[in-house]
């Protein structure tokens, strides 16, 4: 609660405080809005009744304004004063320290500038808003995950028409998402995207291919493969992280063929897109401590082949039934054309899913 403060006075000197108060007092009687004697709760409790039903303080204020001396904030003591106190609740009217006009409301219409409280300035201010920030920055980011997974598309929707206040930004909710996902990578030990070399030179579709890519690249750099190959197991991990955005690029490129007939603006398309990856990186990240419970019963992690087909079968068809459900409110897809695009744009996610491991490999092979 800051509202108002920066009418706040410093009074150092004890006397003084009192001189000031006695004069407060007498501004007070003077004025239209007289206050009772004493600075307790009723004095309060009618300063604040004065605040809720908005009826301008303006007179007190100035009363205030005169006999309170010089403004300023209370750091010394980083203490309230009770005039201080009573300061705050008559937010009537501020000045804006940036655009220097006399404001009515919280927050500077014109710039955006709250009133500074000497409080704001104290340790104690500052550990306070740092928790406000961390904890409204989870309230939002679990508000936005739990609208995201349980109503796929509202996400979408409510971003695109203008409701951001509840919300984290699609980018930022993607980006939460990918700090979760590497970290339970690497707490798990499993890889989706990272993969070794082994696994590019043996395990993939590609293998014959990243085979004699790598035998060029190993001639160009006079490299064995054992002095080559942990460097490319670290590089990998860290092209993995920092360029997994790419993938949300072509989808949302895709979005616009898919839907042309409804005409939505390019933003929808890159806000749907870096959803839909949110959700999928949700879904890896279930895949994931599935992955591991399965190595933990003996049944293998990711690198069994089995485990593998079935785990990406079922992110497949989560996938599907995410894009099914959520091209119904942004896109209004109706009927058997919403069943067909949902497949088509599936396959499109999990084959960007695989490009972007397969183009990890060639970034990685020729930047390390
Ligand atoms: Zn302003």
């Amino acid at each position: 609660m800051s509202l108002g403060l920066q009418r706040g006075v410093c009074f150092a000197d004890k006397h003084l405080h009192h001189q000031a108060l006695r004069r407060i007092e007498q501004a007070d009687r003077e004025e239209a809005m007289p206050l009772e004697d004493g600075l307790g709760m009723r004095q309060l409790a009618k300063a604040l009744f004065a605040v809720v039903v908005a009826r301008p303080a303006k007179a007190v204020t100035e009363g205030r304004m005169r006999s309170s001396g010089p403004r300023t904030p209370s750091l010394q003591t980083g203490r309230w004063t009770t005039v201080e106190a009573i300061a705050m609740v008559d937010i009537a009217h501020w000045t804006c320290p940036t655009c220097k006009v006399i404001v009515t409301t919280p927050f500077c219409a014109r710039c955006g500038e709250e009133p500074i409280a000497p409080r704001t300035l104290t340790l104690r201010g500052l550990v306070e808003k740092v928790i406000h920030a961390l904890t409204s920055i989870d309230a939002r980011a679990a508000r936005s995950a739990r609208t995201l997974l349980r109503h796929p598309g509202e996400l979408t929707l409510a971003w695109t028409s203008g409701v951001r206040k509840p919300y984290v930004a699609p980018f930022q909710l993607f980006l939460i998402a990918n700090v979760l996902f590497f970290a339970l990578q690497s707490a798990t030990g499993e890889n989706v995207f990272s993969s070794s070399l082994d696994s590019h030179l043996h395990h993939q579709d590609w293998s014959e291919l990243a085979q004699s890519f790598l035998s060029q690249r190993l001639v160009a750099t006079n490299m064995t493969v054992e002095q080559y190959e942990p460097l490319f197991n670290s590089a990998v991990v860290m092209n993995a992280k920092s360029l997994i955005l790419l993938m949300t690029l072509p989808f949302a490129l895709l979005l616009p063929l898919a839907f042309l007939r409804e005409h939505r603006p390019f933003m929808t398309h890159v806000v749907f897109s870096l959803h839909l990856y949110t959700f999928l990186l949700l879904l890896f990240c279930a895949a994931l401590l599935l992955a591991k419970l399965s190595a933990l019963l003996g049944l293998g992690g990711l690198d069994a082949p089995m485990v593998d087909n079935v785990l990406s079968m079922a992110i497949l068809m989560m996938c599907a039934l995410y894009i099914y459900l959520a091209i119904g409110p942004v896109y209004g897809a109706m009927g058997a054309r919403r069943t067909v695009k949902a497949i088509v744009l599936a396959l499109a996610a999990a084959a960007i899913v695989l490009g972007y491991r397969f183009a990890l490999f060639f970034i990685t092979l020729f930047a390390s």
